[in-house]
């Protein structure tokens, strides 16, 4: 640097990594790691010139000091010299490897002035080239150090506020499609920053999994829901669950459930007051290991979520191998459901998937009528999103709870609603002509000048029957009438037109998106009639549908009471063989105490006798399933002080001799901590009197 200096050059820090050195050391053996860096180092060579160094600091890193540059010009192209030079596969273990290296770059004098501070450099734009994907060379730039620094800035701060209790929950409350009422709450956390004002948590929560902070953070919500949720019992408001986010690294930390228990017990509170919400991002590192943890939840007896269902390996099949509650469909299918058809063909699969299994189905990021009506229509259990209420602070949530909101009838799952009528025609004076020839029959009417216009009405409207003219600016009709048929498919769709190409009328026909052909000019009462039939075909496809409806609600019911059972069958389960555990372990405890011990049944039949017991009368095979009083009459004295008198309760002894040895004979009843009515036996050796 001082010879740069002096002469008005630079020096260019190179730092190289092997990115996928850890991969060939697990692979194939350290051995293999040490020979591939060789390989390298020896590439590497004849790349660096005499007024350059290259060594190795250790790990997956080389770094490169580029004596003599001119600036960033003249290092671009070593950096393609030094990639050339590693391309080629080298060959080790009889096989051939490839080195995937990322360079990140730092220069004297602009980055920086010392060897600390551009080795750090160095080392940043070698962490960005590998994050943008890695094989590439990266310059350092000052807005790299920029957002480093913010974010150390950022996660010291989110320590102390963590620390200092700065943080916020938002309760977002969900409501219920079948009853219209707020049946949920989402804690949502908040961070109010010093400077930059209420973050939302996916600005600070990636910090948070950086920093090491995910426990302490996730500890924080917990313990901040737990405490609301008691003073909401106390203040007797509605006893709805509260949903709190788990993120995944806090879904595999083992402490969670402890966690989850001691909060609850803190706070007095029931395990079915909280539900977890889980990604499909935390059950795709390890399936089985995912297992264990919902299991050891859902024996807690707190509510399990899949939440943002969409987003991840959207895997029906976690749905079926996991044992959630609930669903949460991700707002990226929810925003274009109403108008988009994959995205409504996705949502109505995950609903009708979820429901076969007894799962309820929440959609999120619910903002607008016609997404609701399209969910309601598709069964969906409960929305979320700003169309019912925003995440709100304490104090406003408490005002909601005091005054319950409700969803609009119109809104609700099953209902009935006024007849209503889409007319789209182009010309202005047929729309109105029509309008005033239906006036009497009591239709709700709506109209459109053009097909778009009649989209956008059908996505905010619920309508039973469509009349389309054909040939219209824009969108013909057949076009508007296949559209609708797609989203709607259960409208029904009548084309009114003077005009007649036949090709795109037929095909349509064919395709079943138009019900009935009538053409203009139109005879008023045959028109009338047309219509109230399309109303009355209408009207009993809906009486199909809400059976149907009813049907699958009542199965939805169905599965997920079944669901319920299989669970609890399974715990019982659990439990049986924790207890058939527990008993031979007892067993096995008896069998080898020093002290003889016989077990009688209520009916004074020997049903259990220990090793000690057995050596004592020799043996005892023989003893087992007999009549106590006739195998061993050495334990019933004369005076009728039998060990079994079936209805003593209290324990009692007595002495006898036994191979010319005194014993004591205790004996215990039982069914003080079981249903046996038996007693059970012990002897032990008498002291004799000197
Ligand atoms: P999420 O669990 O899917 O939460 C729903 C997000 O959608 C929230 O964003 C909420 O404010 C937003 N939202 C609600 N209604 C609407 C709507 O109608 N339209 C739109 N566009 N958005 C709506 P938020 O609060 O910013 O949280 C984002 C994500 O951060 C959450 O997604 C969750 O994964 C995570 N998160 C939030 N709080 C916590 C927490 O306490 N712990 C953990 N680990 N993660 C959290
Ligand atoms: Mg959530
Ligand atoms: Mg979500």
């Amino acid at each position: 640097m001082a010879r740069a200096a002096a002469q008005g050059g630079a020096v260019a820090l190179l730092c190289l990594g092997i990115d996928n050195l850890a991969l060939v050391n697990e692979s194939l053996g350290h051995a293999a790691g040490d020979a591939l860096l060789a390989a390298i180092a020896a590439r590497l060579r004849p790349c660096i010139g005499e007024h350059d160094t290259v060594a190795r600091l250790g790990d997956n890193e080389f770094l490169a000091v580029l004596g003599r540059v001119g600036g960033s010009a003249d290092v671009a192209p070593r950096c393609r010299a030094i990639f050339a030079a590693l391309a080629p596969a080298f060959a080790l273990e009889q096989q051939q490897l490839h080195a995937h290296a990322s360079i990140g770059v730092a220069l004297y004098p602009q980055d920086g002035g010392d060897s600390a501070t551009l080795t750090r450099y160095a080392d940043l734009a070698l962490s960005r080239a590998r994050a943008d994907g890695g094989g590439q060379c990266q310059f350092f730039s000052a807005e790299m150090n920029q957002r480093t620094l913010e974010r150390i800035g950022m996660e010291a701060a989110l320590r102390l506020a963590i620390a200092g209790d700065e943080l916020q929950l938002l309760y977002q409350p969900l409501a219920d499609l079948q009853t219209g009422d707020l049946c949920s709450l989402e804690a949502l956390v908040r961070w109010q920053h010093p400077q930059q004002g209420l973050l939302s948590a996916n600005r600070f929560i990636p910090v948070a999994e950086e920093a090491g902070l995910t426990a302490a953070l996730g500890l924080w919500v917990l313990r901040r829901a737990c405490r609301d949720l008691r003073a909401w019992r106390d203040a007797e408001r509605p006893a709805v669950p509260v949903a709190i986010n788990i993120s995944p690294r806090q879904f595999h930390d083992p402490g969670l459930a402890d966690s989850v228990a001691a909060a609850l017990a803190e706070h007095g509170l029931a395990a079915g007051a909280l539900t977890l919400e889980i990604t499909e991002a935390a059950l795709l590192r390890d399936g089985a290991a995912a297992s264990v943890c919902l299991e050891r939840l859902r024996a807690l007896g707190v509510g399990l979520t899949l939440d943002d269902f969409g987003t991840g390996s959207s895997s029906l099949s976690n749905l079926k191998r996991f044992p959630f509650d609930a669903v949460k469909i991700d707002s990226a299918f929810i925003r274009d459901v109403a108008s988009d058809s994959g995205d409504a063909a996705l949502s109505k699969t995950i609903i009708s998937m979820a429901h076969n299994l007894g799962i309820k189905v929440v959609a999120e990021g619910v903002e607008t009528e016609a997404q609701c009506d399209f969910l309601r229509r598709n069964m969906c259990d409960q929305i979320q999103g700003y169309l019912f209420a925003p995440p709100l602070p304490c104090a406003e949530l408490d005002v909601l709870l005091r005054e319950p909101r409700r969803l609009p009838a119109h809104l609700l799952r099953i209902q009935r609603q006024k007849r209503s009528l889409l007319l789209v025609d182009d010309e202005q004076n047929i729309v109105a002509a029509l309008k005033r020839l239906l006036r009497r029959d009591d239709y709700q009417i709506y109209t459109a000048n053009s097909g778009q216009e009649g989209l956008d009405l059908l996505a905010q409207h619920a309508v039973d029957v469509i009349v389309s003219d054909q040939r219209m600016p824009g969108m013909i009709g057949a076009d508007f009438l296949r559209k609708a048929k797609q989203l709607y498919p259960e409208t029904i769709r009548i084309m009114l037109s003077g005009y007649t190409e036949l090709q795109s009328v037929t095909d349509a026909v064919n395709e079943g998106a138009i019900y009935k052909f009538l053409t203009k000019p139109w005879e008023d009462e045959l028109l009338r009639g047309h219509i109230a039939e399309a109303f009355r075909m209408k009207e009993i496809a809906d009486d199909n549908e809400r059976l149907n409806l009813e049907v699958r609600t009542a199965n939805h019911e169905l599965a997920s009471t079944n669901r319920r059972m299989e669970e609890l069958l399974k715990q019982k389960q659990q439990q049986i063989h924790r207890d058939e555990i527990s008993l031979s372990i007892a067993r096995e405890l008896l069998q080898h105490l020093p002290l003889p011990v016989i077990g009688m049944d209520d009916g004074g039949m020997i049903a259990f006798i220990n090793g000690a017991a057995a050596a004592l009368f020799h043996g005892g095979g023989a003893l087992l399933g007999n009549e106590a009083s006739c195998v061993l009459p050495e334990l019933f004295p004369a005076d009728g002080a039998a060990p079994h008198d079936g209805a003593g309760h209290n324990s009692h002894l007595h002495q006898a001799d036994i191979g010319g040895l005194r014993y004591a004979v205790m004996v215990y009843p039982m069914g003080e901590s079981s249903a046996s009515r038996g007693s059970l036996i012990t002897l032990s050796r008498c002291e004799v009197a000197p």
